[in-house]
């Protein structure tokens, strides 16, 4: 497939390095491609950024049918730019799609896409410490048409956003809030999928925790409400009697390739590890005769954020002494520093990104 490139006449001021947020700021570029019955996937382009321009009516706008994907670009000492296993991310797309009815996309030829809109805003590469380039693909629904069902034409983008470092004041442990009275998503569902459905489900027992004093929900499972599942853009780990503990995927949980590297990097290091269903009165007990050692979730955005304080019904577990525990800081520094290329990659995760 071709890839047009129409460069922007108005590039913008760079921000400040050492300010990024996250999410906030946008490069000079993104790519487009669309989707028709007829022709498939077709026009792929990179051009300015720019909205985009609906009909009231567009079906992504009423009935959500739509997936995205999360990413970084990462600089290197080298001056060079490195992704972080993006054939994972175009894979889980994929299958995101098939559980939303999307019609699936040349994995290869995005990722190339990909690179090049990001050999383009290259200069948009942060070089402060812990910062990067985030990525965002996203494929949503275009019929202008009332009524459910699987839309005929669709259109995907990526956007790259300039963002900070997670912890900006060092590595931080944040306090989590277990509850049995909200679901984010039922086996069954679309819980596997990164599909704006289960981040809407998710406001508002977030917003109950938050006001609770809590940053995040730990969610547990839709039928019995006992089984752990993971919190809201995060895969949830446990240390219990020295083995590596998290819970399977089930249908319900979202496939974390942060996960999946830690538990590469678990086994690459004979650190016992086990994929089982826990519940949430395991690890209470866990707790209470001293074998639980230490929760981090893990995810692109923060990578590993090691959990001080769980709240479950009227207790809170304070965990690690309200510390950062030993395998947290391993699991940070060895994923991070690969990312950035200041370690050995022995797993092949690591793409560079060909300025062309
Ligand atoms: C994106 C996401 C994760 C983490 O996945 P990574 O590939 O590690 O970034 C975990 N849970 C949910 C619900 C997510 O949306």
């Amino acid at each position: 497939m071709d890839l047009k490139i129409t460069k922007t006449r108005m590039p913008k001021d760079l921000p400040d390095n050492s300010k990024l947020g996250f999410g906030e700021l946008f490069t000079d570029h993104m790519f487009n491609m669309d989707y028709g019955p007829d022709k498939g996937w077709h026009d792929a382009r990179i051009e300015p950024y720019a909205p985009i321009m609906m009909d009231p009516a567009t079906m992504v706008l009423h009935y959500g049918q739509a997936i995205f994907e999360g990413l970084k670009a990462y600089p290197t000492a080298s001056e060079t730019i490195q992704l972080f296993r993006p054939d994972r991310n175009m894979a889980r797309l994929n299958r995101s799609a098939q559980l939303v009815c999307i019609p699936e996309i040349d994995e290869a030829f995005v990722l190339c896409a990909l690179k090049k809109l990001i050999s383009i805003d290259k200069r948009w590469v942060p070089r402060a410490p812990e910062t990067s380039l985030y990525v965002r693909p996203t494929i949503v629904a275009m019929d202008p048409y009332l009524g459910v069902r699987p839309s005929n034409t669709y259109r995907l983008f990526i956007i790259l956003s300039p963002v900070g470092a997670y912890y900006p004041e060092g590595f931080n442990p944040v306090k989590i809030w277990v509850t049995d009275k909200y679901v984010r998503t039922v086996r069954g569902g679309v819980g596997e999928a990164k599909t704006p459905a289960n981040y809407a489900a998710s406001l508002y027992g977030a917003e109950v925790a938050k006001k609770a004093g809590y940053t995040q929900v730990l969610w547990l499972d839709a039928i019995e409400h006992r089984y752990i599942e993971e919190v809201g853009t995060m895969n949830i780990m446990f240390v219990i009697n020295g083995e590596l503990t998290t819970p399977p995927l089930g249908g319900s949980i979202l496939a974390g390739i942060t996960r999946d590297s830690v538990l590469a990097l678990a086994r690459h290091w004979n650190f016992p590890v086990a994929e089982r269903p826990i519940t949430i009165e395991e690890v209470v007990a866990a707790h209470g005769d001293g074998s639980l050692q230490e929760i981090f979730g893990s995810g692109t955005a923060a990578v590993i954020s090691p959990v001080s304080h769980l709240a479950w019904q009227d207790q809170v577990l304070t965990v690690e002494d309200g510390g950062i525990g030993p395998m947290a800081r391993r699991f940070y520094k060895a994923i991070t520093d690969i990312q950035y290329g200041q370690a050995e990659d022995p797993f092949g995760w690591i793409v560079p990104v060909d300025e062309a």
